[in-house]
């Protein structure tokens, strides 16, 4: 039986156009999405086989592989939850408060994951996240699904930078989609997740 399983969307898949087009949605859930989950169970498979044969000599490859997959199914499942028809404008309450200690204001907090986003270099994500040892907010910019983070940071609120999650719409201008992706920005969720990421 598979460890992971794919999660419906929340919405339908032309719910955040035109942010994103349904087109968008429903190819980067029903195969990118679903390709991670697959990849993740099956590579299970092959290091459960490769313990029964007593033959570890691909682990290098397998590991490599399994935090790929891991990795895209854990961002694809925040991603979805994150994003929202009627989200945007900004968070309140303890959220919005704790965004204010850490990077000083709202407008420089979105400056920064906005740059984090839009600059990956190749294929990666923008991350807001709790690092629990400081107890703080930090942001990441994280290369694939697992390059450049620091262990335990637990992600709050992830952007797509793959072109996969926009070329079909904006084409080569990734910093449009991100500027745009704002508006979709689900703050309960995020809210949701600070709280039980600190509790
Ligand atoms: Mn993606």
């Amino acid at each position: 039986m598979a460890v992971y399983t794919l999660p419906d969307l929340p919405y339908d898949y032309g719910a955040l156009a035109p942010v994103i087009a349904g087109e968008i949605m429903e190819l980067h859930h029903d195969k990118h999405h679903a390709a991670y989950v697959k990849g993740a169970n099956d590579t299970l498979d092959r290091l459960a086989e490769a313990r029964d044969e007593n033959n570890l000599s691909g682990l290098v490859g397998l590991e490599k592989t399994f935090a790929f997959n891991l990795s895209g199914h854990v961002l694809h499942s925040i991603f979805w939850d994150n994003l929202s028809p009627d989200g945007g404008d900004r968070p309140d309450g303890e959220l919005a408060s704790a965004i204010d200690e850490y990077f000083g204001s709202f407008d420089a907090f979105k400056a920064q994951l906005t740059t984090a986003t839009a600059g990956v270099q190749g294929s990666g994500w923008g991350v807001l996240g709790f690092e629990p040892l400081g107890r703080r907010l930090i942001i990441e910019q994280v290369y694939d699904h697992h390059g450049n983070v620091g262990q335990g940071t637990v992600p709050l609120l992830v952007f797509d930078a793959w072109e996969h999650a926009y070329y079909l719409q904006y084409k080569n201008v990734r910093p449009d989609y991100v500027s745009e992706l704002w508006k979709l920005v689900n703050w309960q969720d995020v809210a949701a997740r600070f709280d039980a990421a600190r509790a």
